[in-house]
């Protein structure tokens, strides 16, 4: 049976054509610095085959959840070598594809920069594998004991818009080395992209363990297929990437998820701070992606004794300075008012600004900026939807502080209490520490970008899924696994 994924005519041949373009060239020049300009939809569809049924892709979430249920039980016969090289295929094709998927990605999804969506991909080298699994040995006059790590089964892996094939790529890596296989039920705006990353990962693996549908994926995901992936038996486990209402949906299933949520990661810069450093910082992670990143920084809290001092750092480091009346613009267009039962109103974020290119928001703000700004920023009051809503974009509100101590507090209210990621800038330990205990974020990043929480610019490895909801944290293999202990009693002792 065969199926066909559809894009507009002319993106898809500005992706063919600069693919081509770019293998001509070295790769220092082959990585552009900014996405084209915004991917408009063109009306003539244009086909690319992806052999339905086969290499993985699916037409229902049963079909694609038994063929990794049969994938499982092949997985197991060739041990923890099998799954390396599963892990190796992953890890060398995200890398090697980095441009062509990053430019698909984008082209689908129409959010977030190319050049950060190839470095997501270049990054997926940094997941942990099979080596993560050591076991716990134990001895005594008893015997021996030793805990060991043993897989689920089949995983039904929900991914976002933001990170599409990343997600799902990462996902793969730790879920594999931990022994299991997967389903994945893709958000549908970044689904095309995530099934010729799977037809093509699936084609690799099975040319060189022999195994089909390691990886099996729904072609066209639904609340539907996500409500038969909970309900299906051959399912064992679900890991939700995604915001609020996803994480609410698994967790009511009845199936056992892993669910890495929503974040809105504050920003605090103490009156220690190295200003330039924490200007640069906050650019690099607020911009990252169009600030796409679950843990890119949302909102800045500035004490008040160096708060003019920050703004001009932040200036003098190249993010664009909007004015009171330019920010009242942007909001208008960023947030439609909504009210609750009981009459309360209160924003809504327009998806159609999240991961935006800085120049589109400063066009809708009326403002001008210089080519190649990354980062807009606003001063605010701290109850302003820009600090309030997990917004993802390239705009980050800035708010005075009184003190240290306000601004942990206000970071706290605007965390929500989902213990997802925070940074400070300071050089004082009595103010990180202070934060760190107040806030109890997963990730917390203190004097770096946020990205060093995961391995750029800081030390550690990398997950794009952060299961913060459900606490198990940045999600490695053993996340993945059930924990078994296997006794060996000494024979020679009597009971
Ligand atoms: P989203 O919640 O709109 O979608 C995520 C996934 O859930 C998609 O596959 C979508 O189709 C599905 N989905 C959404 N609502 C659903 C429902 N009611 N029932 C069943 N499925 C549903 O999120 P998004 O826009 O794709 O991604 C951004 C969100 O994900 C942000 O909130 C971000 O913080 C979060 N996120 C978290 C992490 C993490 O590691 N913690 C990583 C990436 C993104």
């Amino acid at each position: 049976m065969s199926s066909e994924l559809k894009f507009d005519e002319s993106t898809l041949r500005g992706v063919v054509e600069d693919v081509l373009r770019s293998l001509g060239q070295t790769s220092s020049t082959a990585v552009p610095s900014k996405p084209e300009a915004d991917c408009a939809c063109a009306a003539t569809p244009l086909s690319v085959s992806v052999d339905q049924g086969k290499h993985g892709v699916f037409q229902t979430a049963g079909e694609a959840a038994q063929a990794a249920s049969v994938a499982f039980s092949e997985l197991r016969k060739l041990g923890v070598a099998g799954r390396d090289k599963v892990v190796n295929i992953v890890k060398t094709m995200t890398y090697d594809k980095a441009e062509e998927w990053g430019k698909l990605e984008l082209a689908e999804t129409k959010i977030g920069r190319l050049d950060h969506k190839i470095a997501k991909l270049l990054g997926l080298r940094n997941v942990p594998g099979t080596e993560w699994l050591s076991p716990y040995g134990m001895s005594g006059d008893h015997g021996i004991s030793m805990e060991e790590y043993t897989p689920f089964g089949v995983i039904g892996a929900i991914t976002p818009v933001t990170h599409s094939i990343p997600t799902l790529s990462g996902n793969i890596i730790n879920m594999v080395a931990a022994g299991n296989t997967l389903v994945i039920n893709a958000h549908p705006n970044g689904a095309r992209c995530a099934a010729v990353a799977v037809r093509e990962f699936n084609q690799a693996i099975e040319r060189e363990i022999g195994i089909p549908n390691i990886v099996t994926i729904v072609e066209t995901p639904s609340l539907d297929s996500f409500n038969e992936l909970c309900g299906s038996e051959d399912v064992n486990l679900l890991c939700v990437t995604g915001g609020p209402g996803v994480v609410n949906a698994a967790m009511k299933s009845g199936k056992r998820s892993i669910c890495a949520g929503p974040g809105n990661p504050p920003v605090l810069v103490d009156e220690t701070a190295n200003l330039d450093k924490a200007a640069e910082g906050i650019i690099f992670g607020g911009s990252f992606d169009n600030n796409l990143l679950c843990i890119g920084e949302k909102e800045i809290f500035v004490v008040d004794t160096i708060y003019n001092k920050f703004i001009e750092a932040l200036k003098k480091a190249g993010a664009a300075q909007l004015n009171s009346s330019q920010l009242d613009r942007l909001t208008q267009a960023a947030f439609t008012d909504s009210k609750d039962a009981g009459g309360c109103s209160h924003p809504v974020l327009n998806r159609d600004l999240v991961g935006r290119d800085p120049s589109v928001l400063a066009d809708i703000a009326g403002a001008s900026i210089a080519a190649g700004t990354e980062l807009l920023f606003a001063e605010t009051d701290a109850d302003h939807p820009f600090v309030f809503e997990e917004q993802m974009m390239p705009m980050v509100p800035v708010v005075r502080v009184k003190d240290v101590q306000e601004g942990i507090e206000r970071s706290l209210v605007a965390e929500h209490g989902y213990k997802h990621s925070a940074m400070i800038h300071s050089l004082n330990v009595e103010n990180m520490t202070k934060m760190l205990q107040a806030l109890d974020c997963t990730l917390f990043v203190k004097n770096g970008a946020c990205l060093a929480g995961l391995g750029t610019g800081g030390e550690g490895y990398s997950s794009f899924s952060i299961a913060t909801t459900t606490g198990e944290g940045i999600t490695t293999p053993k996340t993945f696994t059930r924990t078994r202990r296997c006794v060996l009693v000494d024979s020679l002792r009597s009971f």
